[in-house]
């Protein structure tokens, strides 16, 4: 069936891509084609046979390009933009604190007033279980970095010198620093890079569409994973593993909720084994999932957790750490037998990060964030959620404002289309032609709209959305 379809090479994703790419020429043009960046997670041909996308100002949930063409910003930039693109407030924090003090650091005791504040005020907000410490970063990948060593440190303070495995999850995004990278479990961040480093095991996806067994309930799967996930445990060693790390909705593997239970049961498991719990939250937290964090939609009580984007709205790079009181105690004796925490950052604390994240988190507060996300989230799933029919889309998943697409044929997770026929890429292609940038990666699309989004904008989104899957479902069919 598949090949009696027309999709010829005239007719490639990449022949389109390129025929759209004309309307960039203007002012993306000349200079930008073969620009001097080596750009992330870009394609050598990309930079070289098209004009880069150039986003010169951002406005409420819009971006405008040089050429002043305007889209809607379905992905909050990178799942970050909580607030929009034109929050003055965390502007005029930053200038303030520019003014009075644009850098100190907080090494050796020494450190700065909005660095203590924003670490108490994120200690005040977290409330899944209580937690000790904040140790700040620049980034998701910072941050997980630093929970591996200090999830080491922590063993080694504990004379347990061999438990330090992590077990993270196929499909997992923690960020492409080396250790995080390796924590991912995503192929194309591991392929010719050298990795996962040794010590990271990977288990299952939670992904219960694509990889349940006949007849098998949400709940018989989630028993399935974490039966497996303990049998992992056992083949290694339970005294080798050291900690699990887990997104509580999954982002960059295609948007996956977990299913019903899993957490629970996964708790259980790594509890039994006194194996340590991380949390990234990094595009869950301050209210993406409709709580003020992904552990409290899933009950989760993690021993660390991993927080940046929305922290700031991204307005500048910060992340952090939250440290359970366990732990942080375990560090403090530690540290004061070697003499220091010899860890940190120039910027771990950076004043003016912290200062914008204050001002963030007093904005979510204020306004009610959560709130606010739950009134809008609905008209979003739903309104999303009912292209579920069209013949060339195998799941819609989502919860908050945060919502994949999977594109696949028959309506099965087994029938992928051939990548070169690059449906999501022509999707997503579609997208930006008619004013909407969105998350594509293979066949999987991703959204997450800013949650300053209005209910007009929402209905701009879905009918986007309804267009761009009109012409793609053309093309495939
Ligand atoms: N963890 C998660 C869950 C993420 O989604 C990301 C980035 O998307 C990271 C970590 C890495 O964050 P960064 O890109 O700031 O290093």
């Amino acid at each position: 069936l598949l090949q009696s379809r027309l999709w010829s090479r005239s007719n490639s994703t990449e022949a389109s891509l390129a025929k759209d790419d004309s309307a960039n020429e203007g002012k993306n043009g000349p200079g930008f084609k073969g620009h001097s960046m080596l750009a992330p997670f870009t394609a050598g041909w990309q930079t070289t046979d098209l004009h880069p996308l150039v986003i010169e100002k951002s406005e409420g949930s819009y971006v405008y390009d040089t050429n002043g063409k305007k889209y809607l910003d379905a992905l909050a930039g990178l799942w970050a933009t909580a607030l929009g693109g034109s929050e003055s407030r965390l502007v005029d924090a930053a200038m303030a604190q520019f003014k009075k003090l644009p850098f100190y650091h907080s090494f050796w005791n020494r450190t700065t007033l909005p660095s203590l504040e924003l670490a108490k005020e994120l200690l005040e907000m977290f409330t899944a279980r209580k937690m000790a410490k904040a140790f700040f970063v620049n980034s998701g990948s910072e941050a997980n970095d630093t929970q591996v060593k200090l999830v080491w440190y922590y063993n080694n303070a504990l004379g347990r010198p061999d438990k330090k495995k992590f077990i993270a999850r196929a499909k997992s995004y923690h960020g492409s620093t080396l250790i995080a990278a390796s924590l991912s479990g995503l192929p194309a961040l591991h392929q010719k890079f050298d990795l996962p480093a040794p010590f990271v095991l990977h288990t299952d996806c939670p992904h219960y569409w694509r990889h349940h067994l006949p007849g098998e309930t949400e709940e018989e799967f989630s028993t399935r994973l974490a039966n497996n996930l303990e049998q992992l445990i056992l083949k290694e060693g339970p005294d080798t593993i050291a900690a699990f790390i887990a997104e509580p909705v999954m982002g960059a593997g295609g948007v996956i909720p977990p299913p019903s239970t899993y957490f629970e049961k996964v708790q259980a498991v790594v509890k039994k084994y006194d194996i340590l719990f991380i949390a990234d939250e990094v595009i869950c937290a301050f209210g993406r999932v409709g709580t003020m964090f992904g552990c409290d939609k899933y009950n989760i009580k993690p021993d660390l957790v991993s927080l940046a984007k929305a922290l700031s709205s991204s307005y500048l790079p910060i992340g952090a750490v939250l440290v359970s009181p366990e732990i942080a105690e375990v560090i403090h004796t530690q540290s004061n037998k070697l003499g220091a925490f010899s860890h940190g950052f120039t910027y771990s604390g950076h004043p003016v990060s912290c200062a914008v994240a204050i001002e963030a988190l007093k904005i979510y507060k204020e306004r009610n964030i959560v709130d606010q996300v739950n009134k809008i989230s609905p008209r979003f799933q739903e309104g999303l959620k009912a292209y579920s029919d069209s013949p060339i889309i195998g799941e819609i998943r989502g919860t908050g404002l945060i919502l994949g697409t999977e594109f696949t044929d028959n309506k099965s997770p087994n029938d992928p289309f051939p990548p070169e026929w690059g449906v999501g890429a022509y999707f997503g292609a579609r997208c930006q032609k008619f004013g909407m940038l969105v998350r594509v990666a293979g066949d999987n699309i991703m959204m997450s709209p800013p949650y300053i989004i209005s209910p007009e904008e929402v209905d701009t989104l879905i009918r986007i959305y309804g267009e761009a899957l009109k012409e793609t479902e053309k093309r495939v069919q």
